[in-house]
């Protein structure tokens, strides 16, 4: 036994890193253990850019979340004198109906514009003649409308990892970086950690090892979180692009019959490119074998299926690609909970390929749990105010409860 922690935190990227910092700031002796050496290339937390919204039509239930996490990364901001958040504007654009099952997205703008009704975000509804006039690199259908919020933007994830672990070291904390945890056995009043020939016992241990989680704690993780490959493309711009890609909202655009009918992205922030994707929700891919090529023919096939039509003054001319994993759970929402055969694991990170935007305050709450009480209660930590998520009507944000009939199966003390 080697050393010993109050809290081990496994995999702090995003949510690991925001859950470290928070830890560390609470005075909580923290380590954070990670198989590479975050910000990296080889999870979901690359690419430069994250959107980030406040009207969340995933679900109303998230907007606590995201409006919290829009607040830390201010404070982050300030106490690193590192730029992170971009509040260029947010805009969704859809026809104002659009029903057809998507992965959490069904009905996006419709639970979009509820959302930001619920909780007073300021927004605006723009007719397709007011998109095409406010944003001239955006060409809507005359059946399609605008949910625009001005506060969306979008994220820079690895500043914000990065700022994440240089406050968490300030205080404190300690990161083990390029070292697998292998296993995490109950013992005791807490847990033992395998890396490599050590142990380090921990009074508790946070798994944020996103996606890679299901290989790390075996059942019930394992079949209810499925890692794919996503491709993000950069596209070049035409010589005559309009100026209006350098001033760009963020956007999200749901269109046709198809569940995969949706793409999103960002302005030019090099002036030459600008950053796109849609989502695959196919078969699962190993992370640890995820094929990194992009054949030009996909980056094509996403031009025309997407952006031909749609966007002004964008080449089918893909400068670079990039590829980054979705872990999603079979409902697309969170999974924040502890873990059935120990409470002094709490598994926090499988976010379906929205979370980065929450992972803020989602590091917060890990934190509050450790830091108030040092043994687990029996009930499991809410990742949002409770009161709030209690007034929501959508589903939860998420806990491994009714994900799977044999999700709360206990299994030996030595499970993971
Ligand atoms: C292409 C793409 C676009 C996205 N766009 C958006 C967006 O616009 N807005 C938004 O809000 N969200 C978005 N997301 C989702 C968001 O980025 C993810 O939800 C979030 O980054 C996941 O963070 P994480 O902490 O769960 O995983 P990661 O950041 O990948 O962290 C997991 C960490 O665990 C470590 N680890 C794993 N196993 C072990 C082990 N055994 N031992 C030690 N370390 C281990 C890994 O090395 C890694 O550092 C997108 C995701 C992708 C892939």
């Amino acid at each position: 036994m080697n050393q010993s922690f109050d809290v081990a935190v496994i995999g702090p990227g995003a949510m690991g890193s925001a859950t470290l910092y928070q830890l560390a700031k609470r005075g909580i002796r923290a380590v954070g253990i990670d198989r590479f050496a975050p910000p990296h290339a080889e999870g979901s937390t690359h690419g430069e850019t994250r959107i980030t919204r406040r009207g969340i039509g995933e679900g109303e239930t998230y907007v606590p979340l995201a409006v919290r996490s829009h607040e830390i990364w201010r404070e982050l901001e300030a106490e690193t004198g590192e730029s992170m958040l971009f509040e260029v504007g947010s805009i969704v654009v859809s026809e104002a109906d659009d029903n057809v099952e998507r992965p959490g997205r069904t009905g996006f703008i419709r639970r979009s514009i509820a959302a930001a009704q619920r909780y007073d975000i300021p927004h605006e509804i723009l007719s397709a003649d007011e998109i095409r006039h406010r944003f001239p690199n955006l060409i809507p259908g005359d059946n399609e409308i605008g949910y625009y919020e001005p506060g969306g933007g979008y994220l820079m994830p690895e500043r914000c990892v990065a700022a994440n672990l240089t406050m968490a070291r300030r205080h404190g904390a300690t990161i083990r970086l390029g070292e697998v945890v292998n296993n995490i056995v109950p013992d005791g009043d807490g847990v033992v950690i395998s890396i490599g020939g050590e142990t380090i016992r921990a009074g508790q241990a946070v798994v944020t090892a996103g996606a890679r989680a299901g290989s790390l704690l075996g059942a019930p993780f394992d079949r209810l979180l499925k890692p794919t490959r996503q491709v993000m493309h950069w596209f070049a711009l035409a010589p005559d692009a309009p100026q209006a890609w350098r001033n760009s909202p963020v956007y999200m655009w749901p269109h046709g019959e198809a569940e995969d009918g949706f793409f999103y992205g960002f302005p030019s922030l090099d002036g030459v490119s600008m950053k796109t994707a849609d989502e695959f929700y196919g078969a699962a891919s190993d992370p640890n074998a995820i094929d990194r090529k992009v054949p030009l023919s996909d980056s094509h096939r996403m031009h025309a299926a997407h952006l031909a039509g749609r966007l002004v003054g964008v080449t089918n001319n893909p400068i670079k690609t990039a590829t980054c994993i979705y872990t999603a759970t079979p409902d697309s929402a969170f999974l924040i909970d502890r873990h059935p055969a120990s409470p002094a694991i709490l598994v926090a990170s499988p976010c379906s390929g929205h979370g980065f935007k929450h992972s803020a305050a989602i590091g917060e709450s890990p934190a509050q749990w450790a830091g108030t009480a040092p043994r687990p209660s029996t009930s499991p930590p809410s990742a949002s105010p409770g009161s709030e998520t209690d007034k929501a009507p959508d589903r939860g944000i998420g806990s491994l409860a009714g994900r799977s009939r044999t999700a709360r199966e206990a299994r030996s003390p030595a499970m993971v």
